[in-house]
C-alpha cells in the first residue's frame, strides 16, 4: 500500500531541514525513472515498485540526515547509484525514499605518492579513469557495466571485474569508505585509523561486512581506492574451436599456467556462439565449424605481456585453438562493455524482430563442475522453451574469477519477451530461477559471483547456501537496523523482525 499524500508531505517537510527543495523529487517521472533495473522485470506490476520520494544528496552529512529522518518516521530507505544492479537491489520493494547518490561524484583527493584516490561514491569508473589517465594511473574495477555503474553500487554489490584475475575485484580495490549506518551515525570502514592502509589485523574485518549487503546495512558515501600504473600493453587473443570439450580444457590450462600478466580467460559455449551469430550486430561472422570460443586477456608492460602471450598462444594451439587474428581479437575485447548491454535486444523470427530483455545467471562454480552445470542449465531453459516462446537460451560463458583458475563466474544468458510476460509466465520464470540456483548449490558453488541473490526464486535458497551463517545475518541486521528501514524486502531479512513491527509495515499503518 502506497503512503498517503499527507504522509509524503510530512516526510518531504522533514527532509527540507537537511536538503534544498530541488534535492527532493516527488514527480511521477522522477519516481518511475528510479524504479526499474535492467534485469527482467514484471512490467505488468511496475506500479508496485514505485518509491514515494527520491532524494539527491550531495554530502555524507546530508545522507546521515536523511537516514535519521527515515528512522524517526519509520520510512524505508533504498540506496541507488547507477541502477544497473541485476538482482533488484535498487528497486524499492516497500516504497519509501530512494536515495540517489549520483550527485556525489566528486574526486576529493588524489594521492600520487601513496597511489590512492578518494571519491564520492556516485562517481563512475570510466569517468574517474579519464582523470587518472592524465597521471598514468588506472582504477581497474572493470565490469561489463563499466560505462554506467558507479563506485557505491560496486560496494553495495561487492562487484566482479572483467580483469579481476590480474587486479582483484571491488573488495580488493576499495581500501576504505565512509558509511552511514541505519541509525544515521557515520563510521569509517576499512583497515587502520587512516583511509589508506591495505592490511591490518585489528579487530573484526568490517570492510567485508559492509560490502555486498545491497544497501540493507546502510550507505557508503565516500571511498578510498587503490590505484595502479596504467598498463602499457593489453593483449586479448580469441581462439576458435571445433568442439566445447577442447575449448573447456584449453580455458583451464590458460588459467592454471601462472602467467603474471594474466587478467582473465573466457569460454563461450556453442549456444553462445549461435546467439552471437544470430543476434549480435557487432559479431564478426566465423565459419560454421566454429562451435566454441576462448579468449584470454593479459595486461602489463609491453615486454612481460609479449612473453606471457607467447606461452598462452602455445597452450591454446596445443588444445586445437585457431587464432582468430588481431582484428577480431582486439575488436571483440574492445567491445566488452557493449556486448552484454542487450536489454531490448532482438531475436529474429520469421523476419520479425522480437524485443527481448536480458536475464543473466551469475553463479560461482569450480572449474571441474562447469560441464555438469552447463548441461543442467541448458536443460532447464529447453524445458521452459517447450512451455512458452517468452523465453530464449542465449548461451553461456565462463570467466575466471582468479589467477589460479579455481572458480569461474558462470553465466547463462536468457532472453525474455517482456511484453508477453503475465503473472503466469512470471511465476514459471521464478520457478526456473529457483531451479537454476539449485543446480549451482548442488554442484558446490554459489548462486551469485557478482550480482547478489535477492531476486524472487533464487533468494529462497539463501538459507541453504549460507547455513547457520544466514541466522548470523538476521542477528546482525536486527542489531544494526532495529526498525528495518534500510532496503526492506531484500535477502529475506524481513525474517529478522517476524515478531516485531518494521518500517515496511509501520510506515503504512
Ligand atoms: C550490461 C551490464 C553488465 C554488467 N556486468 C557486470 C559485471 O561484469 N560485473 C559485475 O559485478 N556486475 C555487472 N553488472 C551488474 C551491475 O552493473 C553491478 O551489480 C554494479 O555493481 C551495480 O552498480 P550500480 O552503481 O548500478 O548500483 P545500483 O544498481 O544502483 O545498486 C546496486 C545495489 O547496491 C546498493 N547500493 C547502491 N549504492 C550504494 C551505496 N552507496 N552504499 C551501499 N549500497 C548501495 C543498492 O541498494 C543495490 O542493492 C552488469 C550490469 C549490466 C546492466
Amino acid at each position: 500500500m502506497a503512503l498517503s499524500t499527507q504522509q509524503i508531505d510530512t516526510i518531504a517537510q522533514a527532509l527540507r531541514s537537511v536538503l534544498n527543495p530541488d534535492q527532493i523529487l516527488l514527480s511521477k517521472t522522477d519516481r518511475y525513472n528510479r524504479t526499474r533495473v535492467p534485469a527482467p522485470f514484471p512490467v505488468h506490476r511496475w506500479a508496485d515498485f514505485l518509491p514515494d520520494l527520491a532524494v539527491l544528496p550531495t554530502s555524507t552529512e546530508q545522507v546521515a540526515g536523511i537516514i535519521k529522518i527515515a528512522q524517526d518516521l519509520r520510512v524505508p530507505v533504498v540506496p541507488r547509484d547507477g541502477g544497473t544492479g541485476l538482482t533488484d537491489g535498487a528497486v524499492a520493494l516497500r516504497g519509501g525514499i530512494v536515495v540517489d547518490l549520483k550527485a556525489m561524484n566528486q574526486i576529493h583527493e588524489l594521492d600520487l605518492e601513496n597511489r590512492t584516490v578518494t571519491v564520492g561514491t556516485g562517481i563512475n569508473m570510466m569517468k574517474l579513469n579519464e582523470v587518472l589517465a592524465e597521471h598514468g594511473l588506472i582504477y581497474p574495477d572493470d565490469p561489463a557495466s563499466y560505462p554506467c555503474s558507479l563506485v557505491g553500487g560496486r560496494i553495495g554489490t561487492s562487484g566482479w571485474s572483467l580483469i579481476g584475475s590480474r587486479f582483484g575485484h571491488t573488495r580488493d580495490l576499495v581500501l576504505s569508505f565512509d558509511h552511514v549506518l541505519p541509525s544515521g551515525d557515520i563510521i569509517h570502514v576499512g583497515d587502520g585509523i587512516g583511509r589508506k592502509v591495505s592490511k591490518s589485523s585489528s579487530g573484526f574485518q568490517l570492510k567485508h561486512l559492509f560490502m555486498g549487503h545491497q544497501g540493507t546495512l546502510g550507505i557508503a558515501t565516500s571511498a578510498t581506492l587503490k590505484l595502479f600504473p596504467k598498463p602499457e600493453a593489453e593483449l586479448s587473443p580469441f581462439w576458435a574451436f571445433d568442439n566445447y570439450e577442447d575449448a573447456y580444457a584449453c580455458t583451464g590450462a590458460l588459467a592454471r599456467a601462472g602467467v603474471a600478466t594474466f587478467a582473465g580467460a573466457v569460454l563461450f559455449d556453442e549456444l553462445k556462439v549461435a546467439f552471437l551469430r544470430r543476434d549480435d550486430e557487432a559479431y564478426i561472422p566465423q565459419p560454421a565449424n566454429v562451435r566454441a570460443l576462448v579468449c584470454a586477456a593479459l595486461y602489463g608492460y609491453e615486454d612481460e605481456v609479449r612473453a606471457g602471450g607467447k606461452r598462452l598462444f602455445r597452450l591454446a594451439r596445443s588444445h586445437g585453438g585457431r587464432y582468430l587474428g588481431d582484428q577480431v581479437s582486439e575488436g571483440d575485447w574492445a567491445a566488452r562493455h557493449d556486448r552484454y548491454a542487450v536489454p531490448l535486444h532482438g531475436r529474429t523470427r520469421e523476419g520479425q524482430v522480437i524485443p527481448m530483455s536480458w536475464h543473466c545467471e551469475d553463479a560461482a562454480i569450480n572449474f571441474t563442475r562447469i560441464p555438469a552445470v552447463s548441461r543442467e542449465w541448458h536443460g532447464i531453459i529447453a524445458d521452459l522453451r517447450r512451455q512458452s516462446d517468452v523465453f530464449d537460451d542465449w548461451g553461456m560463458f565462463c570467466y575466471t574469477s582468479g589467477s589460479t583458475g579455481v572458480d569461474y563466474l558462470t553465466e547463462l544468458d536468457v532472453g525474455i519477451w517482456e511484453q508477453r510476460l503475465d503473472e503466469a509466465s512470471w511465476r514459471t520464470w521464478v520457478g526456473a530461477k529457483r531451479d537454476l540456483a539449485s543446480v549451482s548449490l548442488a554442484n558446490g558453488g554459489s548462486m551469485s559471483a557478482c550480482h547478489g541473490s535477492c531476486r524472487e526464486g533464487e533468494v529462497d535458497l539463501l538459507p541453504q547456501e549460507l547455513g547457520k551463517g544466514f541466522e548470523v545475518m538476521l542477528d546482525l541486521k536486527r542489531t544494526l537496523d532495529p526498525h528495518n528501514i534500510m532496503n526492506p524486502g531484500k535477502y529475506l531479512l524481513d525474517r529478522a523482525y517476524e515478531s516485531a513491527p518494521s518500517a515496511a509495515g509501520a510506515a503504512r499503518e
